[in-house]
Parts: structure tokens; sequence; C-alpha cells
């Protein structure tokens, strides 16, 4: 893991919004088989809005930029993955205080205190076929191995496990059982998240 510091994060963010650009598409077929075909360029417009809004604040701490970002993309994306991720940056953020830098204990229990807002903000379980399935994957393999390419590939793991499970949250869930079979987009969303940090650390 590399020194987690406000210029490590500020890395991460722009190297998300390269990687959503990149992915959106993909992102948008994933989520136009169960869903409104929406979620890639959701995530494009919150990131880039991100990225600006980094940019005009100058952030001084990682928990400051986290806090910044999370409110940003509630802001700036109106489906159901803005104040979702948005939440669960926010929390981070919040989670991380005023620290520079962030030690990478201190950056896994704000991300589970990120994640654990998401749960009650959307009222998803583990298996229900949404971000959460990456991203608990992920921290847990943060807390076991210790290194972000660890938790990445767990989210991409989890991402794919979501094809067989029925979605149970958000608007695949309207589809019942045919949701079965499809992989879910914002999990995959999760692992470029992580892919972004592994990225960051390697400028
Ligand atoms: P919308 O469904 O409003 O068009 P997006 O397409 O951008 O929003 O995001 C859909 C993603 O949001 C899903 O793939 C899923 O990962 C996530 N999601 C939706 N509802 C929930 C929920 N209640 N809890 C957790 N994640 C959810
Ligand atoms: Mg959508
Ligand atoms: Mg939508």
């Amino acid at each position: 893991v590399p020194v987690l510091d406000t210029a490590y994060f500020l890395r991460w963010l722009s190297a998300s919004s390269e990687l959503f650009r990149r992915e959106g598409a993909r992102l948008t077929a994933l989520d136009a088989a169960v869903g409104d075909g929406d979620h890639g360029a959701n995530m494009v417009r919150g990131f880039d809005a991100v990225c600006e809004a980094v940019e005009q604040n100058a952030p001084a701490t990682p928990g400051e930029l986290f806090a910044l970002a999370g409110t940003t993309l509630t802001n700036s994306v109106g489906g159901a993955s803005g104040p979702l991720f948005g939440m669960a940056l926010r929390r981070t953020g919040k989670r991380l205080g005023t620290g520079e830098p962030v030690t990478p204990d201190e950056l896994a229990a704000a991300l589970r205190a990120g994640a654990e807002a998401v749960g009650k903000l959307g009222g998803a379980v583990p298996g229900d076929s949404t971000l959460l399935d990456a991203l608990l994957p992920a921290l847990d393999a943060f807390d076991g191995d210790g290194t972000f390419v660890a938790a990445r590939d767990a989210a991409l793991a989890g991402a794919e496990a979501t094809g067989p499970m029925q979605a149970k949250k958000g608007r695949a869930s309207y589809l019942g059982e045919r949701s079965i079979g499809h992989q879910d987009a914002g999990a995959h969303s999760v692992v470029l998240l992580f892919d972004a940090l592994v990225l960051a650390a390697d400028p």
C-alpha cells in the first residue's frame, strides 16, 4: 500500500474518472439488460463532477477529499447509484477525520463504515445483487491481505458472483427471477474504483 495522502487520493479520483470513461459503455450495457441503461453515463458524469470539484476546492486532507467527492456524487447523479456511492464516500470521509496521511487500518475502518451506511440507506444485504456484493468482499480481502490488488481481485470475483443472484434491490429487482443470469452494473463500478486504487499507487 502506498502512502495514503491527499495527493494519492487525488490520483485515485482521476484514475477512476478515466476508467469510467473507458468502461462506461460496458457498465451501461450491464444496466441495460436489467435496468434503464444509464449506469455508465451516471458514473462518468458523477466522477467528472467530482474531479472538477476537487480542482476548485483543493481538499487539504483525505477525509475532506472523500467528503467532497461524496457530496458531489450525490448532487450530480440522478440515479440510485449517485446517492449510494455518494453516501459511501461521504461516510468514509467523515470517519477518516483530519489525518494526513491516513493509515491503511484507518482507511479500512472508514471504508467499512461507508459500506455499512450504504446498507442502511438502500436496505440491501449481501446476496441481493448490488454494489455491496463487490464492496464487502473487497473490504474483507483488504482486511485480510492488506493490499489493494487483493481487494480489487475480490471485488471482481464478487461482481461476477452476482450473475446467478436474483436482484432484490433497485430497478433490476422489478424483473424478479428474470434478473438471474445478469451481473450487477454497480458491482462492476466498485471493481473500477478498486482498480483505480491500484493504478494510483503506481503513477
Ligand atoms: P438507476 O437504477 O437509478 O438507473 P444506476 O443505474 O446508476 O441507477 O445504478 C444502478 C446500481 O445501483 C445497481 O447496479 C446497484 O448496484 C445499485 N443499487 C441500486 N439500488 C441499490 C440499493 N438499494 N442498495 C445498494 N445498491 C443499489
Ligand atoms: Mg440505471
Ligand atoms: Mg436511471
